[in-house]
């Protein structure tokens, strides 16, 4: 069967000398191990493919198991993303977030949409750890880990400005009033500012979502904010964060 689909290439490896196996992620949330021949031949039809993170319309052929790759034609080029490599950084940051959660056989069409819109916001020109934290945020609960910021957990106020710490005790904000040394045990200072964006981007449809526009400063804090939860509740390591942490 011929298939035609619009998707995103997520890994691949070498099969031999001139061919490889690529696995995309198609527009509907499937992964699909496709055989490339002739991929690594300098006049291969495929060279897109090696040029940067891209969305493309992949024609197959696949019957089950490993399909054929018959042509690629782009879609999205994403092309700041691919010029930059601060941005790209940031990109690859959101790939392996979506790649991560990914399970053999579970169509998850929701991370494809969320890959795409955060791909477009980098290429768009948002602050690239915002969209990076938005990305994060959306795919905690995929990792089993949860962000409570919409209310204090001691006196359940719902004033953003008030909030002024996030307790790893309570699993949520406390506001400035509900603070004394004992519901402050394992808690950490977050700027009300950062706890409002981030219960805003947990909210929000993805698909609204059409600029991040904040300081870099806070976007830079809302990314740690998120890393902080993505520490205590999921431990998985992503090793993409390391490059950010470069700078
Ligand atoms: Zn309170």
């Amino acid at each position: 069967m011929i298939y035609q689909q619009k998707g995103v290439m997520i890994r691949q490896t070498n099969y031999s000398e001139s061919s490889r196996i690529i696995t995309i992620l198609t527009e509907e949330g499937r992964q699909v191990p496709l055989m490339v021949r002739g991929f690594n031949k300098t006049n291969s039809p495929f060279i897109v493919l090696r040029q940067g993170i891209k969305e493309f319309l992949f024609t197959y052929s696949r019957f089950k198991g490993m399909g054929t790759l018959n042509e690629v034609d782009e879609v999205l080029s994403f092309k700041k993303v691919n010029g930059d490599f601060d941005i790209y950084s940031h990109a690859s940051y959101v790939l392996e977030l979506i790649i991560k959660a990914l399970e053999e056989d579970v169509l998850q069409e929701s991370f494809y949409r969320l890959l795409i819109r955060s791909l477009t916001l980098l290429e768009e020109g948002s602050q690239p750890a915002g969209v990076v934290a938005f990305c994060a945020i959306k795919m905690l609960p995929y990792y089993g880990g949860e962000m409570n910021v919409t209310e204090c957990a001691i006196c359940g106020s719902k004033d953003y400005k008030e909030f002024h710490n996030y307790s790893f005790k309570y699993h949520s904000v406390i506001c400035a009033g509900c603070m004394d040394d004992e519901t402050g045990e394992r808690s950490v200072p977050i700027s009300n500012r950062v706890l409002y964006l981030a219960g805003f981007l947990k909210h929000v449809a993805v698909g609204n979502v059409d600029s991040i526009s904040i300081t870099e400063e806070n976007a830079r804090k809302l990314l740690k904010f998120t890393e902080l939860i993505y520490d205590e509740y999921t431990g998985v390591y992503f090793k993409s964060r390391k490059l950010l942490q470069s700078y």
